[in-house]
């Protein structure tokens, strides 16, 4: 079926699993079945160590796949041992998660550290999503590609409702413009995919551990190819 007016963004966030050999057993197996749908824009968000080859193969495979990082840094090139910076990103990049949920806690990020890695990605060509857990954290300015990832639902397997998630949304584009995209992401499966993807404010989804398995991340793009 042909796809409607919104956006339906499906990025698939592995945080830190798969080897390159896995990566590319992935791309070979989702991409050959991702419809080519203007308004489908699926993208894999694999660990940096991944991203040369996921790239190369998805180039050489043709497929209606985008690539992200999960993360960049608030600096740019220079003495910053263990850091990678965007302009270095860029050439294998169109899109990087910033802000996420597991960052803020396990590294100490704050909406200020994340305000320079959204700084660093648009002034090399990189889309930031940012996450953010509630309608009260800070989105800065540049963002048009919001994900609303409340944290008692990231890996628990306890999603928001769709509605709430709706609402969400809505308040975060009458703060920021309607022509904020927002995402849903948290526990977000083939099971209730579709509950979340007919609200009217969101347009997609972040997907941490649904996205590791290849057939039940097609299977999510299927359920949403429709809209
Ligand atoms: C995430 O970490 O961005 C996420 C949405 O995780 P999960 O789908 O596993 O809840």
């Amino acid at each position: 079926m042909a796809g409607g007016e919104k956006n339906i963004w499906i990025i698939a966030n592995w945080k830190s699993n798969k080897t390159i050999a896995e990566a590319l057993d992935w791309v070979s197996t989702v991409g050959p079945q991702i419809p080519k749908q203007e308004n489908l824009k699926v993208v894999v968000c694999s660990t940096f160590t991944a991203l040369s080859e996921v790239k190369k193969a998805i180039t050489v495979g043709n497929f209606p796949l985008m690539v992200g990082s999960q993360d960049l840094s608030s600096f740019g090139v220079g003495a910053y041992t263990g850091e990678v910076a965007a302009e270095l990103l860029k050439d294998l990049v169109g899109f990087s998660i910033l802000g996420h949920s597991e960052r803020r806690q396990n590294f100490k990020e704050d909406d200020e550290m994340i305000a320079k890695k959204v700084v660093q990605a648009l002034q090399n060509n990189i889309t930031p999503l940012v996450c953010v857990q509630g309608p009260e954290i800070l989105v800065p300015g540049g963002c048009k590609l919001v994900a609303y990832e409340p944290t008692f639902a990231i890996g628990t397997g306890n999603p928001d409702t769709p509605e709430n998630a709706n609402q969400v949304a809505s308040i975060l584009k009458e703060k920021y413009g309607q022509d904020l995209e927002v995402i849903y992401g948290g526990s977000v499966t083939s099971q209730n995919a579709k509950s979340f993807i007919v609200q009217p404010n969101l347009a997609g989804f972040l997907i941490g551990k649904a996205s590791l398995d290849a057939m039940e991340f097609v299977k999510i793009i299927k359920e949403c190819e429709e809209f």
